[in-house]
This record gives C-alpha cells, structure tokens and sequence, in this order.
C-alpha cells in the first residue's frame, strides 16, 4: 500500500477500506507518513466526507493507535464528557469537580485550541504547575485517588489523534464531521469511561453551523459509543454567541472559579447544570435531568465542587495560591474598554470572530506548536437580545501590544449586528439524542 494511493483514492471521492484507513493511521502515527500527506489527505476528507463505515473504523484504529484503558478495576463506573468546540467554552473546568465532588468519577482526555475555539488543556496550562502530560499509570492513579483526573493527548492514549488534531488546527481541515467524530470518539473510547456526554455546539461559534449539521454530527457518535458498549447522550446547544462573558485561558478559568463558588454568568452555570446533569443521569444517579439539574446546583452553591476543583487541581500539581487569588493567575498589560455606537437590541454576536480576535491577540496558535499567551483575551459584557444605551461596555479587550488592541478593538466592533425592534434570548438546550 502507498500514502499517495490513499489520498487520491479519498481526493476521487471513493470509500476507503478500513486496511486502507488503518495503513494511513498508523504510518502517520508513527512517522513514516510525513505532515504533508497527512495534511492533503485531511483536506480530501473534508471536502469529499466518508461513509459511516469509513468514519467508524477510522475512531477505532484511532482509538487503538496507542493503549486503551479499562478502568473497572479502579472505579466501578466512570463518566466523561466532550465538547465539540465553542467559543467561551471553560465548561470542563466546572463540570469535571461537579460531578466528581457529586461522588461520580470522571476521567478525561481533554484537547488545545483548534481553529476559533479554545482548549481545555491550554486553559488548565494557564494556571502556575499544571501538570496536563500523564501516562497511562498516572492517569489510573489520579482517578483511583481523587475520582477525577483530565489529561492532555499523550503518547499513549489515542496518540493518532493528538498528530491530527495538531496538523487539523493550522491546515484549515477542522470543519469536517468525520474528522471531528473520530478525533472525540477515538480519545472517549482510549480513556474508557462508561458513559458519555456530549457537548455539540451549533452555531457561528462552533464547527457545526445548522442544527440539521449538528444532528448529524451527534447521530454518528452517539452510534460509534453505543458499538463500543458505551452509554452515549448528545446535547445540542447553541453556540451563536459566546458562552458565558470570558473568551481567552486564563479569563476563562477566572470565570469557571467564579462559577464554582457559586456565581458565573448565568447562561454559563445552566450549561453546566445541563451537561453535568445528563452526566448523572446516564450513571443512573438521578431519575431525570430536572432533578439532576437540582442536585449539582446545591453542590455549587454549598461549596463541593469547589473543594473538589481545588483537590483535583492540586493533585495535578496546579499552585493552590492562583485559584484562592485569581488576580494572580497570567495577566495581559493592556486593557481597553470597547463601547456600544449606538443604542439598539443586541441580534447576534459573531462568536467565532470572538474566538478568531482571541486568537490574533495571542490567545490560539496560528501554526503547529507556537506558544500561547494565556493573560490575552476578551471579556463579553452583553449578549443576544439585551438592550443598550450608546456607551454602554460590549467588550473588554485584554491585549499584550497597542497594535493587537487596536485591531482586537476594529474586530469586535464589526462583530456585533444590531436590531431596531426587540430580540429574542436565544434557548440554551436544542435537542438532546441518546
Ligand atoms: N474536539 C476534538 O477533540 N476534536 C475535534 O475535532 C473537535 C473538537
């Protein structure tokens, strides 16, 4: 078999044989496959798209690129969850101590940036310590320990896709559905939870902009978990705006703190009561998603989750003096205010502009491995459908040079559409499929 065969294969728009697609995994995994093959035949995926068939046995030989992970002998029952990427997106932060201070271990493989949206690893790096590179043992000893534990792509869990989703975030081919299935798919089967919750964002912010895409998207990886044994529930919600106020690593994780003593911008904390609410609920801890919802919002108000998010921090070797003074985690010098021009009702607020101004600030990678600034970042005042006088604060820039600002500034401005009548909040929860 050759590389070059497979890519033109894909780039004619043929199916691909699972001997075939575990050739081209595992050549690139493990470098005899160059970045330039790998990129072409990424980009031939996106633009041609592959079967069912094709993009289930693409997750499992991704998934068993390096060890799979059977935990029953630590934890009777693990849960996880996995957003499919959104801006404003700290949602791990919160919901990983919830449930897990709820008595229900989570063990995660979490991602970096890729394209607009953040990473939860880049979040977490944002803090002094933060060890996010465990091997498999650590991994298990984590979990057996503290019943929570969230690691980066390593080079032992599904390491195929930690090469992709690098090459996937500077290549423009991270909008293909196959692509992101088998990338979250191959990581939630290697870690070995037993039940699944999945994040699908629609929207401008997210990789999927219409819910039919987004149905889709969430149809394949509920059927991919359930072929592997796996309990698998897909939320779809909306991603039109930024989530919460605070786009950028370290405002992020600023904003999960406050959120977990309690606070927290309130489209935020129902997003996390519902994706931790479904957690419980498919773990049999709850009958239904209201009385879940119920249940994690008393363990955020009485202080749980906190002591849980400070223990799981720590453990993973995060500096405990950031989370009790947040003011000390890395900041950005400049800091600017950007006004409303005008008075109107607040339409629509392009969140993966948002997410793409972060990114231009320093907050995102523009190529494979540059480093991130983690003070740099947006802070987002309003949101759809509120009313506001000229003047009033939109955004506040955090930006490390006058040049990033004042572009940021240009940006921002332009990303916002205003409405002369009233404007309806959009729903937080669109469909759920299990
Ligand atoms: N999250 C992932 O882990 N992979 C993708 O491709 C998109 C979101």
């Amino acid at each position: 078999m050759r590389a070059v065969d497979i890519i033109a294969k894909k780039r004619d728009g043929l199916e691909l044989s699972s001997a075939e697609l575990k050739f081209f995994i595992d050549g690139y995994t493990q470098g005899e496959i160059p970045d330039y093959q790998a990129s072409a035949w990424c980009m031939a995926v996106l633009l041609n798209g592959m079967t069912d068939t094709e993009a289930t046995a693409l997750t499992l030989h991704m998934a068993h690129s390096g060890d799979t992970l059977n935990l029953h002998a630590i934890a009777p029952f693990v849960v996880d969850k996995h957003s499919t990427g959104g801006v404003g997106d700290k949602t791990t932060l919160v919901i990983a101590p919830l449930v897990a201070g709820y008595g229900l271990p989570v063990g995660k493989m979490s991602g970096r940036g890729l394209g607009f949206s953040g990473g939860t690893i880049d979040k977490l790096e944002s803090i002094r310590g933060f060890d996010v590179s465990l091997t498999t043992e650590q991994f298990m000893e984590m979990l057996a320990r503290h019943g929570l534990v969230v690691s980066g792509q390593s080079a032992d869990l599904a390491p195929a896709d930690g090469k992709f989703y690098a090459l996937r975030d500077v290549t423009a081919t991270v909008e293909s559905l196959p692509l992101i299935a088998a990338s979250i798919m191959s990581k939630k089967i290697a870690s070995g939870a037993d039940a699944i919750v999945l994040d699908v964002k629609v929207g401008r912010g997210a990789f999927m902009k219409t819910v039919a895409e987004a149905e889709t998207l969430a149809q394949l990886m509920v059927k991919i978990g359930h072929g592997v044994g796996r309990k698998v529930a897909a939320v779809l919600s909306d991603m039109n705006q930024p989530l919460g106020a605070a786009v950028g690593n370290a405002l992020e994780v600023r904003e999960a703190i406050d959120t977990l003593h309690g606070g927290g911008p309130p489209d935020f904390r129902e997003h996390c009561l519902v994706i931790g609410g479904k957690m419980l609920e498919l773990a049999g801890k709850a009958g239904d998603l209201p009385e879940a919802k119920e249940k994690l919002a008393g363990a955020l108000d009485d202080g749980r989750a906190w002591a849980k998010f400070v223990e799981w921090i720590t453990a993973q070797g995060g500096d405990k003096s950031q989370l009790d003074q947040p003011d000390t985690l890395p900041t950005a010098p400049l800091i600017a205010t950007v006004n409303a021009p005008q008075s109107g009702h607040v339409a629509a607020i392009d969140a993966a502009e948002v997410g793409r101004t972060c990114v231009e600030l320093g907050g995102g990678r523009q190529k494979k491995g540059d480093p991130i600034d983690y003070g740099v970042g947006i802070i987002c005042h309003a949101k759809v459908g509120q009313t506001l006088a000229p003047g009033q604060p939109l955004f506040t820039i955090h930006a490390n040079d006058q040049a990033h600002l004042e572009a940021a500034h240009r940006r921002l401005l332009a990303a916002v559409t205003w409405s002369e009548t009233a404007v309806a909040t959009p729903p937080h929860t669109l469909k759920i499929i299990e």
